[in-house]
């Protein structure tokens, strides 16, 4: 399956400040911030350009630029929303989506509670989820995004886990998938080891 892991100095600088029990909400926004913005560029190293002729101040040359073609950034709520802001800040045409998932207490299944989505026909969608634990939630996204006819889908985390990338393997063969980190494992709880622990309590405080 194709797992990209973040390979940067700086990538495995921010992720350990990430992971330190002590480090506070408001540096954790930061850090995620940053973070997202390395994956964001990572993540969409393939998009598409087109020629674009202009003129320096000196003579006419022709360039590249993104080709019109808008990308998609649909975080999973609520911790997804940590990493929406480098993908609209460094692609300012970008459409966003939201999508709530929960998991139902009798079934243990995800359910959706909350969907908004833009028009994803032909468009490369990127559904940002800090924490690919089960893969419950990444499933029931992708079988969500994929209804609409993107381009293609990608997932894009901060931590990975073998089960969570397993799960969505099983469910979408050939899923391409960003992520800093892939741990070890899930523990009884389903948290993610050595992991970061609850990255929404962690990013909001709560
Ligand atoms: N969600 C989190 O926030 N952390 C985990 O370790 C697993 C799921």
């Amino acid at each position: 399956m194709p797992v990209h892991i973040l390979d940067h100095p700086l990538a495995s600088h921010i992720l350990t400040h990430l992971r330190d029990k002590t480090t506070k909400p408001a540096t954790f926004r930061t850090l995620s911030y940053q973070l997202s913005l390395l994956l964001a560029i990572e993540s969409t190293g393939d998009i598409e350009t087109e020629n674009k002729t202009i003129e320096t101040p000196l003579e006419t040359v022709t360039g590249r630029v993104l080709a019109h073609q808008p990308l998609v950034v649909v975080p999973i709520l609520r911790a997804g929303l940590g990493m929406v802001q480098p993908f609209t800040d460094i692609f300012p045409d970008v459409s966003v989506g939201y999508v709530g998932l929960e998991r139902d207490h009798e079934t243990a299944v995800a359910r959706s509670y909350y969907c908004k989505l833009p028009p994803l026909a032909g468009r490369h969608v990127f559904v940002v989820d800090p924490m690919l634990a089960t893969g419950g939630s990444a499933v029931q996204a992708l079988d969500i995004m994929k209804a609409k006819g993107p381009k293609d889908v990608r997932l894009v985390c901060i931590v990975a886990s073998p089960e969570g990338v397993a799960e969505v393997e099983k469910h979408h063969p050939g899923t391409v998938i960003h992520t800093a980190a892939l741990d070890r494992a899930l523990n009884a709880r389903k948290y993610i080891l050595p992991g970061l622990g609850d990255f929404g309590d962690r990013l909001y405080g709560t």
